[in-house]
């Protein structure tokens, strides 16, 4: 087994909790092969813990395990089973989630998501990516699944040197898959849909704001159409726009399957519609906004600032008094302090006060751990104009 040797400052980096030890925190590496599960240590090569290493990523070494227990297919096996024992007590209420949420499960980099008995698995270091078809395996022993999709066409792959690719690995490729959540029905398509089919991290979002939701509601970058489908429930009039041609397509087949006529799809630019909207003098009782992330690295912060800036302005303006903003940010490195300062600036520009009525994240299916800053990064606030 390959063994890595920390530096002062990476010991003091690691003794914090960090599941991550970045390359120039290491003093040494040896006889460490790509992929591999390699021992970490002191300078006096005391046994500190085990975990992937990588030879391309910034990120070097990946926590696993800090006991020297051998790291095989029963250990595997045992925490998927743990993944899957805290989902079962954790989500309720819908077909379609995330089994596997990487570190925050203690299977660093691997994303299981599971839309009823269809699997869909996403690699994202050279660790996992060597074991994928022993995942594959395990989870066919566990859940026997109708197929299991490999979707590792994401971008982060590359910093791991590894290929962009979409592979079958078990069954056929499921075409559409109706799922459920809470009282709505939806088509996802694993193959081709974005994200491995759904973003199932605001699930919980979409379910809570019905509760907050009635008259005339515009969901801003609807996707498939979920919040807009949820709030047709309890609304009068609701509308969702999206860039994408497809997404818009799903979301108007998905309001024929729960029967919904109250609901209207247009592909558009969220900006332009926005800015239409507020020159025409529009008003809403609800709106959605759920922009994809902005803030792809730290250097583009202030950038995806001035995009979160301007949509929320608009929001603000084109809400009727009492009215409800869900407004969310899933940049990681846009913290939430950052987030809160752009509503704050856009409230005062606006003359408005808003106040906080449900401040919420990622649902419990990603859980954060709090060690790790990076698995937290979704921000939700309902908001109401007062
Ligand atoms: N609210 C959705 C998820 C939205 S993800 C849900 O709960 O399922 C972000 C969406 O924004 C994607 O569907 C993407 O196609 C769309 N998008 C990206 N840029 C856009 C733009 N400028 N205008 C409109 N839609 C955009």
């Amino acid at each position: 087994m390959g063994r890595l040797t920390l530096t002062p400052k990476g010991l003091s980096w690691f003794s914090k909790g960090h599941p991550w030890v970045y390359r120039n925190d290491l003093e040494k590496i040896q006889d460490a092969i790509p992929g591999s599960i390699v021992t970490l240590e002191k300078k006096n090569g005391a046994f500190l813990a085990r975990g992937f290493y990588s030879d391309r990523s910034k990120i070097a070494f990946r926590l696993v395990s800090r006991n020297q227990e051998p790291i095989d297919r029963s250990f595997w096996e045992k925490r998927l089973q743990r993944a899957h024992q805290y989902r079962q007590s954790a989500v309720e209420g819908t077909s379609a989630y995330r089994l596997v949420y990487g570190e925050s499960d203690g299977i660093p980099s691997l994303i299981v998501d599971r839309y009823g008995s269809h699997f869909a698995l996403q690699t994202l270091s050279q660790g996992t990516e060597i074991l994928t078809s022993l995942f594959a395996d395990i989870l066919s022993h566990l859940f026997q699944p109708s197929s299991i999709i490999l979707r590792n066409d994401l971008a982060v792959r590359e910093m791991e040197g590894l290929p962009q690719e979409k592979k079958v690995l078990l069954g056929q490729s499921p075409g559409k898959i109706e799922v459920y959540e809470g009282n709505i029905r939806y088509l996802v398509d694993p193959w081709s849909g974005q994200k491995t089919g759904a973003y199932l991290d605001q699930r919980e979002n979409r379910t809570a704001a019905v509760r907050y939701l009635r008259g005339h509601i515009l969901d801003a970058f609807c996707y498939q159409g979920l919040f807009a489908l949820h709030a047709a429930r309890s609304s009068t009039k609701v509308i969702g726009v999206d860039s994408s041609q497809e997404a818009v397509e799903q979301a108007a087949e998905n309001a024929g399957l729960n029967a919904l006529r109250n609901v209207e799809f247009r592909k558009g630019n969220v900006f332009d519609f926005l800015k239409e909207q507020v020159e025409e003098g529009s008003q809403y009782d609800g709106i959605i906004l759920d922009p994809p992330a902005f803030a792809k690295s730290k250097e583009n912060v202030s950038g995806a600032a001035r995009g979160y800036k301007e949509l929320n302005l608009r929001a603000i303006r084109l809400l009727k008094r009492g009215g409800i903003l869900v407004t969310s940010s899933c940049s990681y490195n846009l913290s939430e302090a950052k987030f809160l300062e752009i509503l704050k600036e856009c409230e005062r520009d606006c003359g408005a006060t808003l106040r906080i009525i449900e401040k919420r994240g990622q649902g419990a299916d990603h859980p954060i751990l709090l060690s790790f800053p990076e698995s937290y990064y979704l921000k939700c606030l309902f908001l109401q104009k007062v």
